[in-house]
């Protein structure tokens, strides 16, 4: 037994964990909701890697790339994929939220306890991006304004020239042993995997899932179109590959995702995956990865739009051509500037129901179910972080197709 589980792929250990967190829960509420510590402790050790590596990879894979003109394609390729992507997924939310009409015949809940947040203006959030002490932003862990510095670092180490080598090399020496840690870290995904998803089916159970049946179905349907067809359509026409070795190579970071609903907190084994399933150059996950993981969000994009659908339909308001473009927009900016940490999606769509006047009541009653939303798009959020990866790796002849192609994957 210990000799058969020692030898199982990372990705199918997650998956029994996740199955037997899923059984215990429904069966064991009380055994379940005690697990909870068992998650907790994983989680806390994803989260003491997030800083050191989102700054380390990233200024790596600016170092790494010292031809200026390569650095900015990569850029420019990286961004216009998750822009691109996230659009669609805001329509394809949009669509089910208009074909299936998740929020007719609901009865809309006026003891809802739980206040609508709001969420940051625009201008604020993009004059939060420049930290005015870089070492504050490490300490306090803002993403965002640690990915601004790394960024300005890296250049300016490349800038450096023979000067910069040795930061450079000392950074490259950081982000290998960053790996080895996170290595470490993810061979206890099984355990703590096990604990979380115990945790949520004991703390949710049945009844509450079948009251809001229609928007959670919605989500999930949507986001299973948006893998298949947008993510899994885009590795075989543009990369040229196979896009069920893709959805392999990434089960691991898909169900650790699932379960922790953080991004941010799923980078580890994003980055993991990537590398050593799909192939793809270590310089280019290091760029692409954490900057994926904080503003690429096409999972939270789905879902804004079927709750900006789902609200209307409740509270009976009527939406015009024009309003579903401002969706679009809105949905695509605020999934930005969503944080890969739970509950983020919901806190943004406040500021998309705002843009079209919809009654921002609506996210008392989503609250209800946030979590089981969040599960969805996050999975979806660092699957196209993957995808973008794949893609941009192939395209700049930094894809080693024999990793991707093969039949054992972590
Ligand atoms: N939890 C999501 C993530 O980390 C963000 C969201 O709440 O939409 O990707």
């Amino acid at each position: 037994m210990m000799a058969w589980w020692k030898h199982l792929a990372l990705w199918k250990k997650i998956f029994i964990g996740l199955c037997l967190g899923l059984v215990v829960g429904l069966l064991f509420k009380d055994v379940a909701l005690m697990l909870k510590p068992v998650g907790t402790l994983f989680l806390n050790m994803i989260k003491m890697l997030i800083v050191p590596l989102v700054f380390v990879t990233l200024v790596t894979g600016i170092t790494s790339m010292e031809d200026l003109t390569k650095m900015r394609r990569i850029g420019l390729k990286t961004f216009s994929i998750y822009l691109v992507t996230t659009a669609i997924a805001v329509a394809i939310g949009l669509a089910f939220g208009i074909i299936f009409e998740p929020g007719s015949g609901v009865a809309l809940a006026n003891d809802a306890t739980v206040a609508a947040k709001k969420a940051p203006p625009l201008i604020d959030t993009l004059l939060a991006l420049i930290p005015s002490n870089p070492m504050d932003s490490l300490v306090k862990g803002d993403i965002l304004q640690i990915i601004v510095f790394a960024i300005f670092l890296g250049v300016s180490i490349n800038l450096a020239g023979e000067k910069g080598k040795p930061v450079a090399a000392f950074f490259e020496s950081f982000s290998e042993t960053m790996f080895k840690m996170t290595e470490i870290v993810i061979s206890f995904a099984p355990i703590g995997v096990f604990g979380l998803m115990a945790w949520v089916s004991a703390s949710y159970g049945v009844d509450v899932l079948m009251s809001l049946a229609k928007v959670i179905a919605c989500v999930y349907v949507a986001s299973i179109v948006h893998m298949a067809f947008t993510m899994g359509g885009a590795i075989s026409v543009f990369a040229r590959l196979n896009p069920l070795k893709f959805f392999k190579g990434v089960a691991s970071a898909q169900t650790v995702a699932f379960t922790t609903t953080s991004s941010s907190g799923t980078l580890p084994v994003t980055t993991s995956n990537t590398i050593h399933n799909l192939g793809v150059s270590k310089p280019i996950a290091s760029f692409v990865l954490p900057l994926g993981a904080t503003i690429n969000m096409d999972g939270t994009a789905i879902y804004q739009g079927i709750c900006a659908m789902f609200v209307a339909q409740a509270f009976g308001v009527d939406l015009g051509f024009a309003d579903y473009i401002t969706i679009i927009l809105t949905a695509t900016l605020a999934s930005i500037g969503t944080a890969g940490v739970p509950g983020a999606g919901l806190i943004m769509l406040s500021l998309v129901l705002a843009s079209v006047n919809l009654p921002l009541e609506g996210i008392a009653i989503i609250a209800g179910i946030d979590r089981i939303l969040d599960m969805a798009r996050t999975t979806v959020n660092v699957t196209g972080d993957a995808m973008t990866a794949v893609l941009v790796a192939k395209s700049e002849g930094e894809l080693d197709e024999k990793i991707y192609n093969q039949e054992n994957v972590e």
